[in-house]
């Protein structure tokens, strides 16, 4: 194997990252596929002269440039630890399992790594004593293990995670909630608080199947990473109760604190050399760090932020503020568990801790039903539902929280009496202490909602499945974002495969609040006019037309015939993607998946393995999926993919930046439908040898001033209007 300087001198680190890139270098001679790529060198170059010279890099990097291993091997060599944050769990284990072996085998340099997940992923001992009620949870790997690359989440979960998506549970709260995958959204609608389960005596026959299977991991694991376990369901009805949460932790009081996982992770991060989060724990951690709670990443000097175009959003959920049927509903059911464990010599006040709780849940049941009914009727919900893509968020206004201020008054002194009823016991264990604490920030929490005079902050309710949410979200995170990349980090490298519009990042650089940051712009590897067709139909209607979704639906078919299925339909609304199924199935022969008929990794699976199948989907699988091969041989995609305006989130954006003197349309709404179109485009060519046909059914691309800077933004495919075309693509015509 090639010498490779271990620990670079001061300016060396360019140089010798230059030479892992090179024909005669150590990737070169170990990984049987790799040529060297003229877009990911200069992407290494530029990262590693970011982490030796310290500032932000935006770098924008089209499909197939090899980014990964780009900024992962500077990272390696850096010799400093550094953080790698993604958009995702999966890229998180892909990195961990599958690029750092390879580069260890290659480099020849030791370092170590490691993954952190939010809380919610990892199994809490003391709740899991608890639950099982016998305080007997098995015995588990030696504390202090040195954990390497590959011991955390070696496995991955066969089906998909659901999140509650509630990480503005309040501010601590919040912070590690990100992730809980066993807080499911249930099926339906059911809006009403309800009881939940409380031990695994109360456990039907098919969840004690579970519970044996996590029983029999607890003994083993040592991460207590619920992806080691392939077999949970992300929905397992349980989950919530004997995972790490925030609210329930006892801390250093905790009797397992010596075993727990997540003290563990924690410890294995202060140790590694490569700390790889995802984007919602980095934002947790920045919110807890704001807040003065502590920490949970450890201090790295450098940073890589992978598919850095998902920053904004996921910003957003964190830095807000909320109240929840869920956290009323967790509030009281671990009230009620910790009062039972209150001392005997308590019993006067215990009593009056049980009754201030169901007081407590009666006044919150009515404040969510008040909350909720302040929906119909209202002009916006009517905007956002016919749009579609939001149906399920009302912007509040003053008048709004006005109507909701009496009943909210009540459960605010339905929480000061609780805080009060904890107090009363004397020689409170943890649990019930813990109790008080989160009731004083549930109160703190609605008191500044209910008050909805910050004006940085837009108020909303959300109502998405069972859960009803009250939240307030910053308009702008940017300062937020900013602030937190450059004082976190010397060094950081924003990076994904569509930051910029027209080559300018200007966008990105004003919606993350890096004005500063340099700049490097890698085209894509793929040689677009040999493998793609970009089909753009002449006789489509309007998107506002009434018959558009049929129109669309027989545009499909005609297209679908011609590929012969294989094909991912991408939809801006959940109502045209239901409309146009209707109108598709029966018509073609090939399977035609939903999204929403099963989770999403299970979709994915059986799109993979079915051969000709086409998957109807929406928003989550326009960006982070990837089918490479011939499964996937066409995208097409139904509408241009503008935020819609009467999404609270959106609409406050664009009345600020209005307000500012902006033009929000064309700054803020066509760039950021112009980066998602992209990232819904960028689904079809995954590697070299891919082919297949892009088609956008919106005519607006014509029709309309803007669509011009949506059609310059276009991948450089060959464009047509004519179906025959397709099918000469596929028929190997020399033309293509
Ligand atoms: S320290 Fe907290 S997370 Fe860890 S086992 Fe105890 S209660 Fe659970």
């Amino acid at each position: 194997m090639p010498g490779i300087p271990a620990v670079p001198g001061p300016g060396r680190l360019t140089e010798s990252v230059a030479a892992i890139f090179e024909l005669a270098g150590p990737l070169a001679a170990s990984l049987p596929e790799f040529e060297p790529r003229a877009g990911q060198q200069a992407m290494a170059r530029a990262v590693a002269d970011t982490f030796e010279r310290g500032g932000i890099l935006l770098a924008e990097a089209g499909t197939g440039t090899g980014k990964t291993l780009a900024y992962l091997v500077p990272a390696i060599l850096s010799r400093q630890r550094v953080l790698i944050s993604t958009g995702t769990k999966n890229l998180q284990e892909q990195i961990l399992e599958k690029d750092l072996p390879l580069l260890e085998h290659a480099l020849g340099v030791p370092f170590v790594a490691t993954c952190m997940k939010g809380r919610g992923n990892y199994l809490c001992l003391h709740r899991f004593d608890a639950f099982v009620g016998d305080g007997a949870a098995a015995p588990h790997g030696e504390p202090g293990v040195r954990m390497t690359r590959g011991a955390s989440g070696g496995h991955r979960a066969r089906a998909l995670r659901q999140d509650r998506g509630d990480p503005g549970r309040g501010r601590q709260a919040g912070a590690e909630a990100e992730t809980q995958p066993g807080a499911a959204v249930a099926a339906g609608r059911h809006r009403a608080m309800r009881p939940l389960a409380r031990t695994a005596a109360a456990l039907d026959g098919h969840s004690r199947i579970y519970l044996t299977l996590i029983e029999e991991w607890a003994r083993r694991t040592e991460t207590g990473d619920r992806a080691e376990v392939d077999e949970l369901p992300e929905d397992l009805p349980f989950w919530g109760e004997i995972a790490a949460t925030t609210e329930n932790c006892l801390g250093s009081q905790c009797p397992r604190f010596d075993d727990c996982f997540v003290t563990r992770m924690r410890q294995r991060a202060a140790a590694a050399d490569l700390v790889i989060v995802n984007h919602h724990l980095l934002c947790a951690d920045a919110s807890v760090r704001q807040h003065s709670f502590g920490s949970v990443i450890p201090d790295c000097a450098m940073a890589v932020i992978d598919e850095a175009h998902q920053l904004e959003d996921v910003a957003t959920q964190y830095f807000g503020r909320a109240v929840s049927t869920y956290r009323v509903e967790e509030l009281v059911r671990d009230g009620e568990r910790a009062a039972l464990g209150a001392p005997a010599t308590a019993s006067e006040p215990r009593a009056a801790m049980r009754t201030t709780l169901r007081s407590l849940e009666e006044v919150a049941r009515a404040f969510f039903t008040a909350l909720v009914w302040t929906r119909p009727g209202a002009p916006q919900a009517r905007g956002a539902t016919e749009a579609g893509l939001f149906d399920e968020r009302l912007r509040l206004t003053a008048d709004a929280l006005a109507t909701i201020a009496g009943a909210g008054a009540l459960v605010i002194d339905a929480l000061a009496s609780l805080d009060t009823a904890v107090a009363a016991v004397g020689d409170a264990p943890e649990d019930l202490r813990a109790v008080g604490r989160r009731a004083q920030e549930l109160r703190a929490d609605l008191e500044f909602l209910l008050a909805g005079e910050d004006e940085d902050f837009v108020y909303f309710l959300e109502v998405r499945g069972r859960g009803v949410f009250l939240r307030a979200t910053p308009i702008d995170v940017s300062s937020i974002v900013g602030t937190l990349l450059r004082e976190r980090h010397r060094a950081a490298v924003l990076t994904s495969a569509t930051l910029a519009v027209h080559g300018s990042f200007e966008y990105i650089r004003a919606r993350l609040g890096v004005p500063e940051a340099r700049e490097v712009l890698l085209a894509s590897e793929f040689d677009y006019a040999a493998q793609a067709l970009l089909y753009l139909p002449r006789l489509m209607p309007d998107p506002r037309a009434a018959d558009f979704a049929a129109r669309a639906a027989d545009e499909i078919v005609a297209i679908l015939s011609r590929t012969e299925g294989r094909a991912f339909v991408l939809f801006t609304s959940h109502a045209t993607m239901r409309e146009v199924h209707g109108r598709v199935a029966g018509r073609l022969p090939y399977p035609l998946l939903l999204q929403g008929d099963a989770p999403r990794t299970l979709l994915l699976e059986r799109f993979r393995t079915t051969p000709n199948s086409v998957l109807l989907a929406t928003s989550s699988f326009w960006q982070g999926v990837d089918v490479a091969g011939e499964a996937l041989s066409c995208v097409i995609i139904d509408k241009l993919p503008f935020a819609s305006p009467a999404d609270p989130i959106v609409q406050a954006r664009i009345e600020a930046l209005t307000r500012a003197g902006e033009d929000a349309f064309g700054g803020y709404q066509v760039p950021l439908a112009i980066l998602t179109l992209l990232q819904g485009l960028g689904r079809l060519l995954r590697h070299r040898a891919d082919r297949g046909v892009l088609a956008i059914l919106d005519p607006r691309l014509r029709t309309m001033g803007y669509g011009r800077r949506f059609l310059a933004a276009l991948p450089p495919a060959r464009r047509t209007h004519a179906l025959a075309d397709i099918e000469r693509f596929f028929g190997g015509s020399s033309e293509f």
